[in-house]
């Protein structure tokens, strides 16, 4: 368990909200050069994960602009194994799709747009092909929620946002929260 030293030790990443740009910016591949950075940029995006409770993290929602993302193991049905700190945890490195099955409708929502659940259109499973942080080539079979986690965040890493799924009618209806999360990502962070 985290202890209130451990907060203090490292401040947990800025949460980016709908309308930072870096939200909408395709991240850049990993490049694995500096192994010390990147263990240092997953560790503080568990910490991140684990905070704002996600099942999964995309690199831009806590402002990096590599293609990592990260799951937490523990809210996934899938017997998913992790690779990273205690096991828990799965972090995905220059991730892409590699097939996927016809979409379902399931409800969905992101760190990045608090108070918006969307009903959208995922594929029931998907598979993937990504690096570990070693670099090493790994592929994954994903089903249900998680399927669902590993497009989202895929996606975040492409600059793409779930919204973007409704339709423009849809989207309008959600105008004033959308309004008022763009407010929060234009807001200083000052915290006391
Ligand atoms: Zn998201």
């Amino acid at each position: 368990m985290e202890t209130t030293k451990d907060i203090k030790k490292t401040p947990v990443r800025r949460l980016r909200f709908f309308g930072d740009p870096i939200l909408t910016t395709p991240t850049a591949e990993e490049k694995f050069d500096d192994p010390n950075r990147l263990n240092i940029q997953i560790g503080r995006m568990v910490d991140a994960m684990y905070r704002y409770g996600g099942v999964g993290l995309a690199a831009n929602q806590v402002g990096y602009e590599n293609q990592v993302c990260v799951f937490d193991t523990t809210l996934i049905e899938d017997e998913v194994k992790g690779n990273f700190d205690d096991g828990n945890v799965l972090v995905m490195i220059n991730p892409k799709l590699s097939d996927q099955t016809q979409p379902v409708l399931v409800d969905e929502g992101c760190l990045s747009f608090p108070g918006i659940d969307i009903r959208i259109h995922r594929p029931e499973s998907v598979k993937a092909t990504y690096q570990d942080v070693d670099g090493t080539e790994q592929e994954i079979t994903a089903t249900s929620v998680f399927s669902q986690a590993v497009c989202h965040e895929i996606e975040h890493l492409e600059g793409k946002l779930f919204i973007q799924k409704l339709s423009h009618n849809q989207r309008s209806f959600l105008k004033g929260k959308l309004r008022k999360i763009k407010k929060l990502s234009e807001m200083v962070y000052i915290r006391m």
